[in-house]
C-alpha cells in the first residue's frame, strides 16, 4: 500500500533540514520496500511570498488527503511586521486546528554521547527520557474573546481567554495515559489549579480518567514547581501532560536539558493517529543557508511518523539506530560540537545517517563500496522535490 506524505519545507533552515529527512525516506523506500509518495506544498513565509497567505488552499487539501505531514519550520524576520493574522506562524496554527491535531508529543531524550552538551551536570541528565504531551488546539492560544481594546479612560488593555471543555481535557489525558502504558506507566499532570479555575477542572478530569488506567500512577504538579523540578531532578518524570501554553514553555525547557533543540522531534496527532511531524525548533534565520543546521530533529521526526502514523516501527528503529551510530562516530553539527568530536555540516550529517542505515542493511562489507554512490543517489532523489 502506497502512503502519501505531504512535505512542507517552510522557511529559514526548513528546506535544508527537510532535504536531509527526504534523503532518509528515499533510502528506506529503496532498501526496505517502503511504499511512499512524497508531495511538496508551500506554507509560512514561502507561501506568503508566492500566494499572499501563509496556508494556501492547495496546501490545506494536500494535508487533508495525505497520510502524514512532514514540516520543516516557518517564520523569519522578513514577515515579522505583517499583521498577526497573516504571519507565517498563523499558517501553522491554522493547519494544526484544521487537521484537529490536539495531541502534541514532544520527547526529550538525552543521548548518552551528548551528556556533556547539556548545561546540567551529566549525573542529573544522563539517561533522561521524558515524553511531554501538550494539548495543542485549545487553551489560551485559541480562546475567545481575545484582542487589544481601549478602555473608557483611554488606556489600552490586552486580553486573552483560557478555556478548556471537559471533552478536550479528557481526550488529551487519554493520549497521555495510553502513551504511559507503553512506557514507564507514570503520568504527571501539570496545571495551575491553585489560581486558575480552568485548570482546576483539568485536574478533576485527569483524576477521573486515571480510574480507567489502574496500572498508571498519576501525580499532579503546579506549573511553577514543574519548571523547577525539570531542571532540579528531571529524571523523576516519565510522561508529562499539560495545557497548550504550559506545554509550549516546559517542552522548550526540557529540550535544553538534552543539549540542543536541534536534536528533538515532535508529533502532533489527531484522534485517528494521523499526524504532522516536525522538529521542535523554529526556522533559525540566524543560521539559514549556511549548511550548519542540525538535521537530526527532522530526521527523528520521520522516525516518529513511521511509528505513530504509518505503523512501520521497524523502520523507525532503523533511523533511531542510525542516529545513535553517527553520534558514536563522533560526528556533530555546530550546535552539539564539543572538543574531541568532528564538526560536520547539515548535508554531511544527513549523508552519514543514510550511510549508517545502509550499513545496517548490508553490513560493512556489502554496503561499504556502494554507500557513497547510494548517498549521492539519495541527494539526487531529494532534488526531485525542488
Ligand atoms: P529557533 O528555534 O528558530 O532558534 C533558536 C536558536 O536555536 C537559534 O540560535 C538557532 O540558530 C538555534 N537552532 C534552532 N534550530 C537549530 C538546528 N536545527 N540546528 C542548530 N541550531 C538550531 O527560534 P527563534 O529564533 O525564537 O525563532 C525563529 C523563527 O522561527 C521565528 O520566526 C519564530 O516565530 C519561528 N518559529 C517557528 C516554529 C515552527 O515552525 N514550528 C517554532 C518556533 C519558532
Amino acid at each position: 500500500m502506497t502512503r502519501k506524505i505531504a512535505i512542507l519545507s517552510g522557511d529559514g533552515i526548513g528546506p535544508e533540514i527537510i532535504a536531509e529527512a527526504v534523503k532518509v525516506i528515499h533510502c528506506l523506500q529503496r532498501e526496505y520496500d517502503f511504499q511512499v509518495e512524497l508531495e511538496e506544498a508551500l506554507v509560512g513565509g514561502a507561501a506568503i511570498d508566492a500566494t499572499g497567505g501563509p496556508l494556501p488552499q492547495k496546501t490545506r487539501e494536500l494535508c487533508q488527503q495525505a497520510d502524514a505531514v512532514l514540516l520543516g519550520a516557518v517564520g523569519g524576520t522578513k514577515w515579522e511586521s505583517l499583521d498577526i493574522a497573516i504571519r507565517p506562524e498563523k499558517g501553522l496554527l491554522d493547519l494544526r486546528a484544521e487537521m484537529a491535531l490536539f495531541s502534541n508529543l514532544r520527547p526529550a531524550i538525552l543521548y548518552p554521547q551528548l551528556a556533556s552538551a547539556s548545561t546540567l551536570k551529566p549525573e542529573v541528565v544522563s539517561g533522561l527520557n521524558i515524553m511531554i504531551v501538550r494539548e495543542l488546539t485549545g487553551g489560551i492560544y485559541f480562546g475567545q474573546p481575545r484582542g487589544i481594546r481601549t478602555l473608557a479612560n483611554g488606556e489600552r488593555e490586552g486580553f486573552n481567554t483560557l478555556v478548556y471543555a471537559e471533552s478536550e481535557i479528557r481526550r488529551i489525558g487519554r493520549s497521555a495515559f495510553e502513551i504511559a502504558m507503553k512506557r514507564g506507566k507514570k503520568v504527571c499532570s501539570v496545571d495551575k489549579a491553585n489560581v486558575l479555575e480552568c485548570t482546576e477542572l483539568w485536574r478533576e478530569v485527569m483524576t477521573e480518567l486515571a480510574k480507567d488506567y489502574p496500572e498508571v500512577s498519576l501525580s499532579h504538579m503546579y506549573v511553577d514547581n514543574a519548571a523547577m523540578q525539570l531542571v532540579r531532578a528531571p529524571k523523576q518524570f516519565d510522561v508529562i501532560v499539560t495545557t497548550n501554553m504550559f506545554g509550549d514553555i516546559l517542552s522548550d525547557c526540557a529540550a535544553m536539558l538534552t543539549g540542543s533543540i536541534g536534536m528533538l522531534p515532535s508529533a502532533s496527532l489527531d484522534a485517528n493517529g494521523k499526524g504532522m511531524y516536525e522538529p521542535i525548533h523554529g526556522s533559525a534565520p540566524d543560521i539559514a543557508g549556511q549548511d550548519s543546521a542540525n538535521p537530526i530533529a527532522t530526521i527523528l521526526s520521520v522516525a516518529m511518523m513511521l511509528r505513530y502514523s504509518l505503523n512501520e516501527t521497524k523502520l523507525a528503529d532503523k533511523i533511531e539506530k542510525a542516529v545513535n551510530t553517527v553520534l558514536d562516530e563522533k560526528l556533530r553539527t555546530a550546535d552539539i560540537h564539543t572538543e574531541g568530536t568532528r564538526k560536520v555540516g547539515t548535508e554531511e550529517m544527513g549523508d552519514a545517517i543514510v550511510a549508517a542505515i545502509m550499513r545496517d542493511m548490508w553490513g560493512d562489507a556489502g554496503g561499504g563500496a556502494s554507500t557513497d554512490s547510494q548517498c549521492a543517489r539519495s541527494s539526487g532523489l531529494s532534488n526531485e522535490l525542488d
